[in-house]
């Protein structure tokens, strides 16, 4: 099996990791730096990416192209507001940001390429042997385009992306949290530019993003003006000194405030020092961690907002969190740790480097992958539509073809017989509208106490785990009795068979889904006609003569549509047998009789 690496994708910097002995790493480059900057500098004869990028961030900013993250799968319009902070020049074509550099442009896209093929290359010096495989992180927040442009720019450089995960996720696999069952995880990333929040929901090993939330303007950055803004105006009015005039000092400045703030992460006190133009000297000073937090306490209360709206969304206290993540570099503050604490009401996980937490969860999830045996695609999403056969020979899909994996999905059904005392789940995978047409996967039974038809309540869920395994579990939700088979759904199937089973879907669409119809309006007419007249037979004294005979003439009109072709027709009758029910639904007692007759049913199994 050929190895599978990990990639965060960052809008300041980049990682790649991979699974050494149960334990993700991140790999280093030939400066020993884990961290590539997501920068890259074009100029006339060269590329270069990463830290040597950096330094071209001042020399050449109209050539040096950074955050390019933000501009993934976006057209220009939705970037209009930040396009002043940017040195370079940005066009549209067809829809979509380009990104100009002398006369040629380039896509986003090829810029995220470039990154990669920089980390590719990282991982193939490591391991002497090449690599094209990955799975790559993007925030929660990112749309369908988004996603595809990520993947776009793994295909430019020659890595087939197995798998795009969402960044919390991938913090949340980092820790291991996956082994546990059950849990509610709130995901805190506080990096040098933007900040979010997501809430996760984890259930049998897959995460649901339940809410996110965030400020794509409050960062590192931002603490880091604070300390600068201080300086500046000690200069002016201490050393009569203005350094806006020098952008070489204002880049100083820049540069000692985020330091002193990181070193006042481990220390109370740090001393700052300042050389200015030859002829006005230096410019020292100290700074306490007291003084940074007064300096900085509003940046950190407004992170807090987006956690209660996320919260909030997600319909959740904050005592409902049963874990938090710090991810990013800012979270090593301890003014913000303090808050989240204060806020949650439970110690956040910190033991790793938040700045690396996303690449680690990547490797993890590599890892899951590459453990699917030869025997099973390799799937990253399900390639046919899962689901039951329901009354009539219909196929009822619990999980849609090209869902991502690992996924569930749970269903309400009935029967369709009185004192029925079991139920035939039917598993099939394909995408036709016919069990007949679809390929059976497996089949077992339920034991229901028998009850009159409509009235049992199985709840039919399917869970598929990362590696394609199909586990199908019916369950009585009266009596608690449960049953469950495993299937490995794409066992035996080679990728032509798979091809060949979406194409014939498309080809028989249109008879597929109007024998769909019939049957299941048939179905239903069937049932409706079996309730109204049991609905007659209990309550038909509640109400008159005359409405009597309007039923048994809906009913009977009923029928002579039923045995028709046209499934709009049956609908119709159904629709006059409801209205002539409708009052004797409203004097009835019995409530599922009432459901049944107003038609608010579950689809029947057998
Ligand atoms: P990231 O985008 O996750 O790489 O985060 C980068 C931000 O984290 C920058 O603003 C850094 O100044 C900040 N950062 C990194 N280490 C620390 C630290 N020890 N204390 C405070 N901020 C830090």
């Amino acid at each position: 099996m050929a190895r599978i690496v990990g990639i965060d994708l960052g809008t300041t910097n980049s990682l790649i990791a991979y699974m050494h002995d149960q334990a993700p790493r991140v790999i280093a480059g030939r400066n020993g730096r884990t961290l590539v900057p997501s920068v890259v500098a074009m100029m006339d004869n060269s590329l270069i990416v990463g830290d040597p990028a950096k330094e071209h961030l001042v020399r050449n900013p109209e050539r040096t192209i950074y955050s390019v993250k933000r501009f993934m799968g976006k057209g220009l319009e939705d970037v209009a507001e930040e396009l002043k902070y940017f040195p370079y020049r940005l066009t549209e074509q067809g829809g979509v940001i380009r990104i100009q550099i002398g006369e040629k442009t380039y896509s986003p896209p090829q810029i995220s390429a470039m990154i990669l093929k920089e980390l590719k290359h990282r991982a193939e010096a490591h391991f002497g042997e090449d690599i094209s495989k990955a799975v790559i992180t993007v925030p929660a927040y990112f749309n369908d385009s988004q996603r595809q442009a990520t993947k776009d720019a793994g295909t430019i450089a020659g890595l087939e992306v197995l798998r795009i995960i969402n960044e919390p996720t991938a913090a949340s696999l980092a820790y291991g949290l996956q082994e546990h069952t059950q849990g509610t995880i709130a995901v805190y990333d506080l990096g040098g530019g933007t900040f979010d929040i997501s809430i996760l929901k984890l259930k049998d090993g897959i995460f649901e993003v339940l809410a996110t939330n965030g400020n794509t303007h409050l960062g590192g950055d931002d603490f880091d003006r604070r300390v600068a803004d201080v300086i500046i105006q000690e200069l002016r009015e201490q050393h009569r000194f203005d350094p806006e005039q020098h952008p070489d000092t204002m880049q100083s400045i820049r540069l000692e405030a985020e330091r002193t703030k990181v070193r006042l992460s481990e220390d109370q006190k740090a001393m700052l020092t300042i050389e200015l133009p030859s002829e006005t000297g230096q410019y020292r000073r100290e700074f306490t961690r007291d003084q940074l937090e007064a300096l900085t306490r509003d940046l950190v209360e407004q992170t807090l907002g987006p956690c209660r709206q996320a919260l909030n969304d997600a319909d959740l206290q904050p005592s409902d969190i049963d874990e938090v993540i710090l991810v990013g570099g800012s979270t090593r503050m301890p003014l913000v740790r303090q808050r989240i604490q204060e806020l949650f009401g439970t110690i956040p996980h910190c033991e790793l480097n938040p700045d690396e937490v996303v690449a680690l969860g990547a490797a993890v999830q590599a890892d899951i992958l590459s453990g699917a045996t030869q025997d099973l695609l390799l799937l990253d999403v399900t390639p046919l539509s899962l689901g039951i056969e329901t009354m009539g020979g219909v196929v009822s899909p619990l999980i849609r073809r090209n869902t991502t994996i690992p996924a569930s999905a749970k269903e309400l059904f009935t029967t369709y017989v009185d004192g029925q005392t079991s139920v035939d789940i039917h598993v099939l995978q394909g995408e036709r509208e016919l069990a007949k047409d679809t390929r059976s996967l497996a089949r077992f039974q339920l034991k229901v106490p028998p009850l009159p038809a409509g009235v049992p309540r199985v709840e039919v869920m399917f869970l598929i785990d990362a590696n394609g395994i199909l586990n199908v579990t019916a369950k009585d939700v009266r009596t608690g009795q449960v049953q469950s088979i495993e299937v490995k759904p794409s066992y035996g199937l080679s990728d032509e068979e798979v091809e060949r089973m979406i194409s014939e879907s498309f080809k028989f669409a249109a008879e597929d889904l109007k024998a769909r119809q019939l049957i299941e309006a048939r179905t239903e007419a069937e049932a409706i006609h079996k309730a109204t007249q049991k609905a007659l037979s209990l309550g038909g004294h509640l109400i008159n003569a005359e409405e009597k005979a309007a039923i048994q003439e809906s009913l009977a009109t009923l029928e002579t549509a039923r045995t028709g072709e046209d499934h709009r027709v049956i609908r119709a009758r159904i629709a006059d047998v409801e209205k002539a029910t409708h009052h004797l639904a409203e004097v009835l007692m019995d409530t599922t009789l009432k459901e049944a007759l107003q038609n608010k049913k579950l689809t029947e199994i057998f």
